[in-house]
């Protein structure tokens, strides 16, 4: 079972409280972009088979969206982190990099 902290209220949430929203740090590309650039933002996502960065929403709790970097093989989460950033924090980076030594970092 999966479980997440939500880094908002704390609470240890499983599964059936959250919602999925897809990988996290989405660069958002308005009216003015190209073609190649909208194209990215609606379709291409990162399939990895390792650490992946997504987005969750704490749905029958506090209601907020926030962050978790998971791993897609074996569910180890190795944390959470509040929506409101651009990239993950350092210290959840360094966390992962520790026990994955060949995880090369966030990449946008
Ligand atoms: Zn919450």
């Amino acid at each position: 079972m999966l479980l997440l902290t939500c880094p908002y209220c704390g609470v240890d949430a499983d599964e059936t409280e959250l919602t999925p929203g897809g990988e996290a740090h989405l660069t958002r590309h308005g009216a003015g972009a190209n073609d190649d650039d909208f194209e990215a933002y609606l379709f291409m996502r990162k399939n990895p088979k390792g650490v992946h960065f997504e987005r969750w929403r704490h749905a029958f709790g506090c209601g907020k969206w926030f962050h978790a970097a998971r791993c897609t093989m074996t569910l180890e989460v190795f944390g959470t982190y509040e929506a409101q950033t651009f990239e993950p924090p350092k210290a959840l980076i360094n966390k992962i990099k520790k026990k994955r030594p060949d995880f090369e970092g966030f990449a946008k």
